[in-house]
């Protein structure tokens, strides 16, 4: 079992600033969850809260419905791996996926088992007589998460476990990680500043800003109905397309001939597009500055009076530098629409 739950959990360092600020949530038992934020936001502290290697402030923490706020990190009864790996570096791979099982004072036998089940799941088997300094990047993760997992603690806790790693290796190693939550089903709280990974990754996200959940839920409810516009520009790439709009009678005017509907006040809004979400149509608002083209779609940057867009095309859309038109959206109902006082939703 891996339950945990945060009730009101705060954290001040020197009784200064709030580093994290009355944060409550509860991770079911055997979920993969994310805390994705920008750097600063009070992700690693959350986590290190929950591992007992920070104290908690104020609030309460509870695994599986006990009371652990003030529990020492080895009664919590959690695995950590870290960015850097922090493998002992005078120790072979063996040694190094042993030293829990020794900790724990698990039978010899018994643990040589493990350390071979471990190391076959993980691909190890051949680097076992190793030392770290003799292992790539990837390697050296896929040790820490062996040693990560040679028990079976309640739950894994993970800090940025890839960003040390080149790009192609950090695709791989989510895949691994996602195949190995699968096989062993055991809670995952994962900590990145990475929405890629967050999209990919989880089963439900955590976002953070200056300390403070901004939103929780599923990559799709994150992705398609933001609940205020820093988690809506947060999230995806390229960046939602923000444009400032009156709703008046019900309604956004987007063309004229394009409305967007929305069932609130009269007030000024952002209105949010997704780069998907828009179509070329000849014209003369925005004038075509540069295009990436990605192989298998194609980002196209314009200019408008006093604004830059991005619109997400095809790949074999032909489209040139220079060119002029006008911006259609494909799916108005897919359209976010935030208050551009508050900046909180105003249609979903
Ligand atoms: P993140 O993991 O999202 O990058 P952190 O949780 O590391 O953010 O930090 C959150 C805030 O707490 C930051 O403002 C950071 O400067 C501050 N902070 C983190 N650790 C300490 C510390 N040991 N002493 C003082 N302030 C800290």
């Amino acid at each position: 079992m891996g339950k945990i739950i945060l009730e009101n959990i705060s954290k001040t360092y020197n009784d200064e600033h709030y580093a994290v600020k009355d944060i409550s949530l509860t991770i079911e038992d055997g979920e993969f969850i994310i805390f994705v934020g920008p750097s600063g936001c009070g992700k690693s502290t959350t986590l290190r809260m929950i591992a007992g290697l920070e104290s908690i402030s104020e609030g309460k923490l509870y695994i599986d419905d006990q009371e652990m706020s003030k529990a020492s990190p080895k009664d919590r009864d959690l695995s950590m791996v870290f960015q850097d790996f922090a493998l002992y570096p005078n120790m072979t791979v063996y040694k190094n996926l042993q030293y829990p099982l020794k900790m724990h004072k698990v039978d010899k036998d018994e643990a040589d088992q493990t350390i071979h089940r471990v190391a076959s799941l993980l691909g190890l088997d051949s680097l076992l007589d190793r030392k770290p300094s003799q292992l790539s990047g990837g390697q050296k993760q896929r040790v820490a998460l062996g040693r990560a997992i040679v028990r079976q603690p309640k739950a894994f806790l993970m800090d940025e476990p890839l960003s040390n790693l080149d790009a192609k290796l950090r695709v791989d190693m989510r895949y691994e990680i996602s195949q190995l939550h699968q096989t062993l089903d055991t809670t995952v709280v994962y900590v990145t500043h990475d929405q890629t990974e967050a999209m990919t990754m989880g089963d439900r996200i955590v976002v953070m800003n200056h300390g403070n959940i901004q939103q929780v839920g599923t990559p799709a409810e994150i992705y398609n109905r933001p609940q205020n516009l820093f988690v809506a520009e947060f999230i995806g790439t390229p960046k939602i397309n923000i444009f400032n709009k009156e709703l008046s009678n019900g309604q956004v005017d987007w063309s004229g001939q394009q409305h967007i509907l929305v069932d609130a006040e009269d007030q000024e809004v952002l209105v949010g597009v997704r780069p998907e979400n828009l179509k070329l149509r000849p014209g003369k608002s925005y004038t075509v500055k540069m295009i990436e083209n990605l192989g298998s779609e194609q980002h196209i940057f314009l200019d408008g009076e006093d604004k830059q867009v991005v619109a997400q095309v095809a790949y074999d859309d032909d489209i040139q530098i220079g060119e002029q038109y006008e911006l259609t959206i494909i799916k108005p109902e897919r359209v976010n629409v935030f208050s551009a006082e508050s900046q909180e939703s105003i249609n979903f």
